[in-house]
């Protein structure tokens, strides 16, 4: 597309946006009176204007029925508690690219990320390494550390980190596939990001997979950024596992339940698993006899009574994203963020860090500041410009085509020429 820097054009692009509307279904935040550019749905989407109304809705329930909730159809005509979980599943699978077996919405992030290595990471002979990413998420580096404690190796030993190429400080998925054919014999497992939280580089994800089948080792992928961002087709692509968030891209709201996706090659295996009773076979869990019977498929993970009222507002906020379509989504955002990129390059100082081919990136741009980085992003958010800032010179924008115009993104670039025109007449750049 031929982009241009007026204004005009802006909201030229924003009248024609097939999904316009769907920007009136959020709250926007406020700043003296109006409404911020906010590009910061890489941490935290916005609240829908239908959550309230969906909280509320269990809140009667329970008000209304009590423990009955869970069993009898509540005066909504909607689903008791017991299979609440379910209602999402439909979007969840779209969303992913999975079959509704598949995925389970449940717990945290990297609750859920212990529980997965607990089953796919199993360790045996000669083969007992896991490859992974470097300067991946801290949490995921954490939990793996976790595991290989766990099983009496030293990290150290275990742990092989994919680092930056020299030449572009990105993840080269070369890289990554001659590090699996060469440690086939040794490698356990291969946990990764899907899009890095950093620099917002998409990793090829169908490719590795292809890679790890060959060798017959598992590959999971940490999907907190790839989300609701990028199209996923984790069945086809044969990823073995993966878990997010949802209060990212999919707007759940702070803290928000996650999910987790778990191929039907694994379904007949009985991995091992941290089992708990909610995890049982749904028609034989009140039987409540020893000896643990997962429930099929990804449900079989389950450990804890599901918290309904974050449920609740995870299937609101899901509806809108499928509702909108993975697909339209993802055009548009191309769009936003092709035209962010084109505001961006005609600053000197500014640096992105990001991909600039569109199928190795999502929605967010990272951008390294040369010169008063944390100056200028105070002066972004000081605007009404909400993104956010990663020490020592790093300033992440995410526009999200659920709620972000085009006119959001030219500010960007407004602001930004701003700052630079103030800094230079005062001789500070
Ligand atoms: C946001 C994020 C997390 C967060 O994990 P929680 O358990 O939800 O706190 C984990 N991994 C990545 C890559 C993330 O971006």
């Amino acid at each position: 597309m031929n982009y241009d820097h007026s204004l005009a054009f802006a909201q030229h692009l924003d009248q024609t946006d097939p999904l316009r509307h769907f920007r009136e279904r959020f709250y926007i935040p406020q700043q003296n009176g109006n409404p911020v550019a906010y590009l910061c749905g890489n941490s935290l989407g916005l609240q829908p204007k239908s959550a309230r109304a969906a909280l509320e809705q269990e809140l009667n329930t329970w008000q209304n029925l009590g423990v009955e909730g869970w069993f009898d159809k509540p005066e909504s005509g909607e689903q008791p508690w017991l299979g609440y979980h379910t209602t999402c599943k439909e979007a969840l699978s779209a969303i992913v690219g999975a079959d509704p077996s598949e995925v389970c919405p449940m717990n945290a992030l990297t609750v859920n990320l212990h529980l997965l290595l607990a089953s796919f990471y199993r360790p045996a002979g000669k083969k007992i390494k896991i490859l992974t990413i470097k300067g991946d998420f801290p949490s995921d580096q954490y939990a793996l550390e976790t595991h290989i404690k766990h099983r009496g190796y030293s990290v150290a030993d275990v742990l092989i980190e994919i680092a930056p190429h020299p030449d572009d400080n990105l993840i080269h998925t070369t890289d990554i596939q001659k590090a699996i054919i060469e440690q086939a014999d040794s490698l356990a497992l291969i946990w990764m990001s899907g899009l890095n939280y950093y620099t917002g580089q998409v990793y090829n994800m169908a490719t590795l997979a292809e890679t790890a089948q060959t060798h017959c080792i598992p590959i999971g992928f940490d999907l907190a950024h790839a989300i609701g961002n990028i199209p996923l087709r984790l069945h086809d692509w044969g990823v073995d596992f993966a878990t997010w968030c949802s209060y990212k891209y999919l707007n759940g709201g702070p803290g928000a339940v996650s999910g987790v996706f778990i191929h039907k090659k694994h379904h007949e295996q009985n991995l091992p698993r941290l089992a708990g009773w909610w995890g049982y076979r749904e028609d034989r869990r009140f039987e409540m006899t020893p000896g643990f019977l997962p429930a099929p498929g990804a449900d079989g993970w389950q450990v804890s009574t599901p918290n309904i009222l974050a449920l609740a507002l995870h299937r609101a906020a899901l509806s809108i994203t499928a509702e909108a379509g993975m697909v339209a989504l993802r055009q548009k955002s191309e769009h936003l963020t092709g035209y962010l990129e084109y505001l961006l390059t005609r600053f000197d100082g500014i640096q992105i860090i990001t991909p600039d081919d569109p199928n190795q990136r999502g929605c967010q741009l990272s951008l390294l500041v040369r010169k008063q980085g944390k100056k200028l992003f105070t002066y972004l958010t000081e605007q009404g410009i909400i993104g956010d800032w990663r020490e020592p010179d790093c300033i992440r924008l995410a526009p999200t085509p659920l709620y972000n115009t085009f006119e959001d993104v030219w500010r960007v670039g407004s602001v930004i020429e701003q700052f630079y025109t103030d800094k230079m007449e005062h001789g500070l750049v």
